[in-house]
């Protein structure tokens, strides 16, 4: 930043160093300040010289104030910002993806728009980054078409053992949780932790006594049951030589009606979401139930600060899907934010890490969704299909399905 002319303007301009239309506040602070200066040499001239100390810093604070008023984004220095921004993803899959009939697709189609509507609600009303994420991955925790909070994957001894994770991109803040039963909505069990402990992540029976001290909705197993999931957790146990487990209990014994599925089941329906709020702030969330017929006890990337869920108002926020091993070995979340940081764009920087590192590794699928601290969002994948949708403001939804 350059130097200003009077000591009010530059006070004022370090405070604003990092925000919004950085460059032209700058001209037009020095702008002020010159007129101040001008002015001075003027009332100089007419001896009123005792006057002028006070009506300089005057002028100067007042012309700081107008803009201080405005929005704010970091490294506004480097890229204009668009506002406020949200993206979201619903998992990524492969052969899944070249069967999908018309009505799976657009009962995928129509959730995804409800959940972005109401992250989108949030930031059109100049709400938080970190309440608009959470409010849609908790739609999309409720929707049993996903593999996260309702309609979760099972793991080998037939419970759900539900992992999520958010972060604030302001504070660096973040709070996780993973392999808890009960909570409805783990995602705000994850804020809960972030907020109402000095921890970042609890796990297990810990973490789900935790949430009913905070008064979170607690509910069995049979609310998070879904008869399609559960028949393809039964397929994978059934192809690894593996018995199924009994049914959950309070679940009836036979298969119940597959009304919701329209014969789709994909692996990676991990459900995240990132958001650029007006103020500049970035916010990721990723919720899931975790990989069909996982080691009981077994953790993914999603709940893992830096593998499945990162964010950073410096570089950028990350949720990701796939297979979470190779996310955590690769610390893809926060690696993607490092490239940022080195000067990529989100895309490049994605694009590097899903296309290039995850793959290297034998078996890396997955993808990514990215927000850059401009409110672009960006996302890639390695996989046939990823559903993921986005909405930026002044534009209008935009939904993906295949
Ligand atoms: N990443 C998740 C995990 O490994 C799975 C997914 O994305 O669906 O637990």
């Amino acid at each position: 930043m350059g130097t200003h002319f009077c000591a009010p303007g530059r006070v004022f301009g370090q405070i604003l160093r990092s925000e919004t239309w950085g460059t032209r506040l700058r001209t037009r602070m020095r702008e002020s300040c010159a007129a101040g200066i001008k002015m001075v040499g003027m009332m100089t001239r007419l001896r009123s010289v005792l006057y002028m100390p006070f009506l300089l810093t005057t002028l100067c604070a007042a012309h700081v104030a107008v803009y201080a008023a405005g929005p704010a984004a970091p490294n506004a220095d480097k890229a204009q910002t668009h506002g406020w921004a949200i993206a979201i993803h619903g998992g990524a899959g492969e052969s899944e993806w070249e069967h999908m009939d018309a009505a799976t697709a657009s009962a995928y189609h129509d959730s995804l728009a409800k959940a972005l509507a109401a992250g989108s609600a949030v930031l059109k009303g100049h709400g938080k980054a970190l309440d608009a994420v959470e409010a849609a991955v908790k739609v999309l925790e409720d929707d049993p078409l996903f593999n996260a909070g309702r309609g979760s994957a099972f793991a080998a001894d037939g419970k759900n053992e539900m992992d999520a994770a958010i972060m604030d991109g302001a504070t660096l803040a973040a709070g996780s949780v993973a392999d808890v039963e009960f909570t409805r909505h783990p995602i705000s069990l994850a804020r809960a932790v972030m907020e109402h402990t000095p921890y970042v992540m609890m796990v297990g029976p810990g973490a789900d006594e935790f949430s009913r001290a905070q008064g979170l909705e607690q509910q069995l197993p049979s609310f998070f049951f879904t008869e399609m999931r559960w028949q393809e957790f039964a397929a994978i146990m059934r192809a690894s030589g593996r018995s199924v487990p009994p049914r959950p209990a309070g679940v009836g014994p036979g298969p119940m009606a597959l009304s919701e599925v329209h014969g789709f089941t994909h692996r990676f329906g991990t459900v995240g979401a990132v958001a650029r709020d007006s103020e500049g702030h970035l916010a990721a969330a990723t919720s899931t139930g975790g990989m069909q017929g996982k080691m009981p006890g077994r953790v993914g990337d999603s709940p893992l600060i830096g593998a499945g869920t990162y964010a950073s108002d410096r570089s950028c926020a990350v949720s990701g899907t796939g297979v979470g091993e190779y996310f955590i070995r690769l610390t893809l979340a926060r690696q993607v934010c490092t490239l940022v940081e080195q000067g990529q764009t989100p895309q490049q920087a994605a694009d590097r890490m899903i296309h290039s590192e995850l793959p290297a590794l034998k078996g890396g699928e997955g993808g990514v969704i990215v927000m850059a601290p401009t409110g672009e969002p960006v996302w890639s994948s390695n996989t046939l299909g990823m559903f993921r949708a986005k909405e930026e403001e002044g534009s209008g939804p935009e939904i993906h399905v295949k």
